[in-house]
């Protein structure tokens, strides 16, 4: 058998542990006493401007990113290996080492949205005739593509559907476990890891009332995993804590780790299988893998639809008169509507580029179903600065909070005021993010707009000085885009 020579291409998914394209990297190398090349491409075109001019990936994530991939690194040189690194499109990079280096093979796992795939195909056009085979693995999710109890092109438009035919009909694979050896590589330049400043970038300040510092790499992330499941012991409440606000603990965090592939899904299931048997088997415990179910529905949808997820008119194909208000979207991503939740939640997000599920629901119905901006804005705002961003579970929320996605209930909108009461009784959420509102008691503050001025005297705040009045009056917004909205569906 010839000698192998495999570039094993990491994306998003940069781990050791749960790794087909490694693990089968391994297997073929060991016949054939060939040699396996870890590679990353830093793309420019990730780090240009989205189409409403925000940086495609900001500094959260973009740091993130870097140590993810340092993190990669050391732990290929720890196992005798490296990552050999390269800035440059993938497209022509790749076919340039594959001539360089005499590869037989590449090996990644495939991804499903229209930038990524447009470089796979562009890449078999080129490694055709340098006579690369490619072999593409299926690996983000928990549930593998082939393990469906559908074809793609059947898979539920709902949500609910997707989710009791899964849990009926298939299992999740178990996970591979990380190799302890590898190949060492040819002799190479290996490829200094960029800087953020090379990337057009300046690193983000950390700011102390972030929930979490998060670092980037599959040793943070299973540390993470560690302390949350184990350590902490928080699994056995999640479903009680995950719609909070305040706190490390109150959800797993797990997703800036999902998202760039430093866990898998398989190995957080199997966490869990493991802790229900250790210690506790409850509708906690089931939540989190629920949860995680999302995750794969949005994937699986994205693989099905293509580029409609992208598109204004979304997956149902609604044409709603979006409005493209920049002076009230500025209001919005600077967090000075007036509405304590929304402000709270906004600065939290550009402070430290992370937000609780909670917040981005309420953000993202407030932007769509008040405002009646275009959704897509806000997607591109989470996109550029969402350390977790994932181009499935972000593109697809959106779709599904802006009403154009497969959610069959039409058009829904978040009340603020009920969602600040239920999930922020004290204010002690929006205090955290907000001092102007800090000597405000319960009861006024999630209303300051209805302090009378002896009131605001008295908590030292004066509305449309120190904290601004309110962008739009809550019910008349919403009905005036429902509105919209039913002009829309009839007309569509
Ligand atoms: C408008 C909007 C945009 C979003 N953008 C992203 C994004 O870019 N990246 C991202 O990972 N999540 C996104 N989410 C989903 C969700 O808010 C985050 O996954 C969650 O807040 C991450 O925190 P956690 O890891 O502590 O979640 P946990 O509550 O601990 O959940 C565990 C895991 O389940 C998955 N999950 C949970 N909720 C969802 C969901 N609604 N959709 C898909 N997966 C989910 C995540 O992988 C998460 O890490 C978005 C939600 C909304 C409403």
């Amino acid at each position: 058998m010839p000698q192998a020579k495999i570039l094993l291409w990491y994306r998003c998914d940069l781990r050791l542990h749960d790794h087909e394209p490694l693990h089968q990297a391994i297997e073929k190398v060991q016949a054939t006493s060939g040699q396996i090349v870890p590679f990353y491409c830093f793309d420019p075109r990730q780090f240009e401007q989205t189409s409403f001019g925000f940086p495609k990936t900001g500094a959260f994530r973009a740091q993130f990113l870097l140590e993810s991939v340092a993190d990669l690194r050391r732990s290929l040189q720890a196992i005798g290996s490296n990552l050999l690194l390269r800035q440059g499109l993938p497209e022509v990079v790749i076919p340039a080492l594959g001539k360089q280096l005499g590869i037989t093979d590449l090996y990644y796992h495939r991804e499903v949205t229209s930038e990524e795939t447009a470089i796979e195909t562009a890449l078999q056009h080129a490694l055709q005739s340098l006579k690369v085979e490619m072999t593409p693995f299926w690996g983000q999710t928990l549930f593998h593509l082939d393990d469906l109890p559908f074809e793609l092109g059947k898979l539920p438009e709902l949500f609910t559907h997707f989710r009791k035919q899964v849990e009926q009909q298939s299992t999740v694979k178990p996970a591979l476990r990380s190799p302890t050896q590898l190949p060492s590589l040819p002799a190479l330049e290996v490829g200094m890891l960029p800087q953020l400043a090379d990337l057009g970038l300046k690193a983000p300040i950390q700011d102390d009332r972030a929930v979490l510092t998060f670092k980037g790499g599959e040793t943070a992330g299973l540390a993470r995993l560690n302390h949350y499941i184990w350590q902490h012991d928080r699994l056995k409440v999640y479903k009680e804590t995950r719609n909070e606000m305040l706190g490390a603990d109150y959800s797993s965090k797990f997703s800036p780790w999902l998202a760039l592939g430093c866990l898998s899904p398989r190995y957080i299931y199997e966490q869990v299988q493991q802790y229900e048997a250790e210690r506790v088997r409850n509708d906690s415990t089931y939540w989190l893998v629920f949860e995680l179910l999302w995750r794969d529905y949005f994937r699986f949808i994205c693989a099905k639809h293509g580029d409609r997820i992208f598109r204004r008119s979304g997956l149902q194909g609604i044409d709603i008169a979006w409005k493209e208000d920049w002076q009230r979207f500025d209001r919005w991503r600077e967090g000075a509507t007036g509405f304590p939740l929304i402000d709270a939640n906004m600065q939290e997000l550009a402070a430290t580029g992370y937000m609780s599920n909670r917040g981005r629901q309420n953000v993202a119905s407030f932007l769509t179903k008040n405002l009646g901006i275009d959704w897509r804005m806000g997607a591109e705002w989470f996109e550029s600065l969402l350390v977790d961003y994932d181009v499935c579970s972000n593109w697809g929320n959106w779709n599904y909070t802006a009403g154009v996605g497969n959610d069959a209930r039409g058009f829904r909108f978040f009340n603020i005021l009920k969602q600040s009461k239920d999930y922020d009784p004290q204010g002690e959420y929006v205090k955290h993010w907000l001092p102007a509102l800090s000597q405000l008691p319960a009861s006024k503050v999630h209303e300051p707009w209805k302090l009378l001025p002896v009131e605001q005297q008295r908590f030292g705040i004066r509305i449309g000085v120190d904290y601004p009045s309110p962008l739009v009056d809550l019910f008349k917004s919403a009905a005036a885009n429902e509105t919209i909205y039913n002009a829309a569906t009839q007309t569509g």
